[in-house]
């Protein structure tokens, strides 16, 4: 029997060529990380990787019935609801292993997961070198996976307490020097049971605010607050689930929210629930002439015990914190259009993940928290 020919070392090598000349590309024009992360978003669209254009996305606002001041936004994406079709290749082809049981977010894994088609930007932040990856079923504009270029928990929690330390001023600096590099974007983390979906990889979301898009729910609330006067860092009220909002240069926010953060690890008392949903952006600057970069920060302290809410069915990370909620099932197209997911009902399901410890943290920090008249 003549042997066949066996045409999967010659893709693999063709597929390392693109990759190398997509990279060389993109570290050769000029721009931001924002712009790369256009660039790259087009190139994963044209080849297919990318599942959704969003062009199907119906938008919402659910506003208070008496406060017209406050909302929520909810998107409707039945796109959205044939994503686990989209999670590639579970088992290796002939002539592949895989690492760390299948982790979507090792380079030597997505090559054979995606077939092939799905290409990533590399790029360093602080000395440590991460990867840019489009997601095939996005849940915002240039919505991107922003992982570590090694596999690393997702968690800041470690054996020692200067470990744990240690692993979340990084978490917290980096996603800094991300959003530094992405004017434009807001980008966050999700701890273990706060969203994460990938625990045993460290990554972050990434993702354009659309052009016109007015500021998300929990920030319209911090606005508000700040021309109040009320001085950063402060709780965010009123607003269903525990929120502190810092704002300023990133070392000084860096030191804030890292020294809150070792608040929260003294507080939660057991490691193993500890968790947070952290956002960041840069400041919106109010003058032209204000130069320096400045940058907002939300923590959302949150226990893993609590990670889906009443009422719906997936975990609730940092873009539900920010008060948007994503749906894809045509059953909650019905009860929001008929009018049962409303405002109250988006307010509950936010108030039914708080963490039971976080009434303790704020109470506990009263002293360097700035708190409104409510
Ligand atoms: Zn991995």
């Amino acid at each position: 029997m003549s042997k066949l020919l066996d045409l999967s070392p010659w893709n693999f090598e063709r597929y390392q060529r693109d990759q190398e000349w997509l990279q060389a590309a993109l570290d050769g024009m000029d721009g931001t990380l924002a712009d790369r992360i256009s660039v790259l978003h087009a190139q994963q669209l044209a080849v297919g990787f990318i599942k959704d254009p969003l062009s199907d996305v119906k938008r919402c606002r659910l506003v208070h019935p008496t406060d017209r001041r406050l909302s929520f936004t909810t998107q409707y994406n039945p796109r959205r609801s044939q994503r686990s079709a989209g999670a590639g290749r579970r088992e290796p082809p002939h002539g592949f292993k895989s690492v760390n049981n299948g982790c979507f977010l090792c380079q030597e894994n997505i090559f054979w997961q995606q077939c092939g088609l799905e290409m990533g930007y590399k790029f360093d932040v602080n000395a440590r070198a991460y990867f840019v990856w489009c997601n095939p079923f996005p849940l915002m504009r240039n919505h991107v996976t922003i992982s570590s270029a090694i596999h690393e928990p997702q968690t800041w929690v470690e054996d020692t307490y200067e470990g744990s330390r240690l692993k979340s001023e990084r978490i917290i600096q980096d996603l800094l020097s991300v959003v530094g590099l992405a004017p434009g974007y807001v980008g966050f983390y999700n701890g273990l049971g706060a969203g994460a979906s990938i625990p045993g990889h460290l990554h972050y979301h990434l993702f354009e605010r659309s052009p016109g898009h007015e500021p998300f729910p929990l920030e319209k609330v911090a606005l508000r607050q700040s021309k109040e006067d009320i001085a950063p860092p402060f709780l965010v009220e009123p607003y269903p689930i525990t929120s502190v909002y810092f704002r300023g240069e990133a070392e000084l926010i860096r030191e804030q929210a890292v020294n809150f953060l070792d608040e929260w690890t003294k507080v939660c008392g057991s490691s193993a629930n500890l968790s947070a949903n952290i956002i960041a952006t840069q400041t919106i600057q109010r003058n032209a002439s204000d130069s320096q970069q400045e940058f907002d920060l939300y923590f959302v302290p949150r226990n893993r015990e609590y990670l889906i809410s009443s009422g719906r069915v997936e975990v609730v990370g940092g873009l539900e914190a920010l008060g948007e909620i994503a749906f894809s099932s045509e059953a909650e197209y019905q009860r929001l259009t008929a009018g049962e997911i409303d405002f109250d009902y988006v307010r509950r399901m936010l108030m039914s993940v708080e963490a039971p410890e976080a009434y303790t943290l704020i109470e506990r920090n009263r002293s360097t928290l700035s708190f409104s008249r409510h």
